[in-house]
């Protein structure tokens, strides 16, 4: 992509903007790398002109398409912080700042440098998401020209890519961005399973699309009759995705069956809802299917309702229900919020709310003190699968699967937590290693001055719950 190019595209979002910021950003950059190459035998600025793209296309603003074309500079060549400040100012050299520094520290074992590696890009997204936003875009051109380099090398990078930088752009909600991280990942760590996979859903495309949109056909014309605005979008699951679900249910490529799908989008909140019901009236919903992922929200942005119904060949179709903002953020993911808060000019009150449990969730791992009660910590954590959990006031509360009535209980307030000698799921009694599912009202039997016990951190599932306990343990002298 030539420089033109790329002012052409930020033109469709960000008209009238000024542009010669970025052609300086963009000849910088270009005289920087000069000398340099990639592994590729590319010119290095071929990299950085690709992660600038990638932030074109999830449409964030200028400044950060310029730290984009500017992120390797601070690292790879002679130019200073300094030097970026005061050719680019303040906020384009912090960017690049903040991305140079998630680079630099080496650790000794793998696990402690991934460890520290994830913290320090915990701290910096609260400093600043953009950051993150970027260092996601590096790694996504890092992953797509990642067999010039060496096996081993190759190896190390997918590991972190999968465990590391995907789940993150999940929890940030950039669906596309994490779906193509996760596949070419895999494509490096499972070789033999990918290519399998692969060549199984190249052979039954074809069918797989004429059923598909046999069943949009219907679907239209079932809909065709109503007043409320919507447009219908098929689309297909990630390789990984697919590889996943056939490992978690034991089932080869043939029979899992919604692998397809299609999407409805509408205008309003209320209209998913009726789209809903004249879904569920024209098509036969597959019990338990259903999930409302609208009123009970993912820990990531992400909001839609869900649904499988059978087609008339007895095929299984899911289908997800959303409004245009909700398809937006869904594809995009915290990025288009960024967008509309630069829209909008205002601080966007509503994201601030949604990114509240990243800066709590950093604040208790800033307690954790070893990496690698960090990390594991952080794994439970991310763990994507989670349970709904009901308060006996009707609150929900979201937590990682295989989390227990304590975590619960720090969950609903320290101060039930540290008090808590009992819990009663569904109004009866449960240890403390009960293993809470979705749907459960849980309920904390608490006594004053009664305190956390050394065998919670055995049982205690979340980073809250274990920081608190140990915290305690520690000021007691109980553990070290
Ligand atoms: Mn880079």
């Amino acid at each position: 992509m030539n420089l033109e190019a790329m002012v052409e595209k930020i033109g469709v979002y960000q008209p009238n903007t000024p542009t010669d910021l970025l052609e300086k950003a963009y000849n910088f950059s270009k005289d920087a790398h000069s000398d340099q190459a990639r592994a590729s035998g590319e010119r290095y600025f071929v990299h950085c002109v690709a992660v600038a793209e990638t932030l074109i296309d999830l449409r964030l603003d200028l400044p950060t398409v310029c730290a984009g074309l500017l992120h390797d500079v601070v690292e790879d060549t002679k130019v200073s912080s300094q030097d970026l400040k005061r050719e680019f100012g303040e906020e384009i050299a912090l960017l690049v700042e903040g991305v140079t520094k998630l680079e630099t520290l080496r650790f000794n074992s793998r696990d402690e440098a991934q460890a520290e590696n994830w913290r320090k890009m915990l701290l910096a997204t609260a400093q600043d998401i953009r950051i993150i936003i970027i260092k996601l875009a590096d790694r996504l051109h890092n992953m797509r020209t990642i067999h010039f380099l060496p096996c081993d090398r190759q190896e190390r990078i997918a590991y972190e890519t999968s465990s590391l930088y995907a789940p993150l752009a999940h929890r940030l909600g950039m669906f596309q961005l994490k779906s193509e991280l996760e596949d070419l990942a895999f494509m490096v760590l499972h070789p033999k399973e990918f290519a399998e996979l692969d060549a199984e859903i190249k052979a039954m495309t074809a069918s797989r699309e004429t059923s598909l949109a046999r069943f949009k056909a219907v679907l239209e014309s079932k809909l065709q009759a109503t007043t409320i605005p919507h447009r219908i979008l098929a689309r297909s699951k990630s390789l990984w995705s697919i590889y996943q679900k056939m490992q978690r249910q034991e089932k080869n490529f043939r029979e899992i069956q919604d692998a397809m799908g299609v999407r409805i989008i509408t205008d309003s909140l209320a209209n998913t809802y009726a789209l809903l019901g004249l879904v569920h009236t024209e098509f036969k919903p597959v019990p338990g299917s259903f999930t409302d992922y609208i009123s009970v929200p993912k820990m990531n942005l992400y909001q839609s309702l869900h649904t499988t119904v059978m087609g008339a060949q007895g095929e299984l179709i899911e289908i997800q229900i959303r409004t245009e903002e909700m398809h937006r953020t869904a594809e995009y993911g915290i990025a288009a919020h960024w967008r509309y808060k630069m829209q909008e000019g205002s601080i966007d009150l509503h994201l601030e709310e949604k990114l509240n449990w990243l800066r709590q969730w950093i604040e208790w791992l800033q307690d954790l003190k070893s990496p690698r009660e960090f990390l594991e910590s952080l794994k439970t954590d991310l763990e994507l699968h989670q349970v709904f959990i009901f308060t006996p006031k009707g609150e929900v509360k979201v937590l990682p699967a295989g989390a227990t009535p304590l975590d619960f209980a720090f969950a609903v307030h320290s101060e039930i937590g540290m008090a808590c000698i009992g819990a009663k799921v569904n109004n009866k009694m449960v240890k403390f290693d009960y293993v809470l599912k979705s749907g459960d009202t849980c309920e904390i039997v608490t006594r004053k001055g009664s305190t956390p016990k050394e065998n919670w951190l055995t049982v205690v599932k979340t980073a809250r719950a274990r920081s608190k306990i140990r915290q305690f343990l520690r000021e007691k002298g109980i553990v070290a």
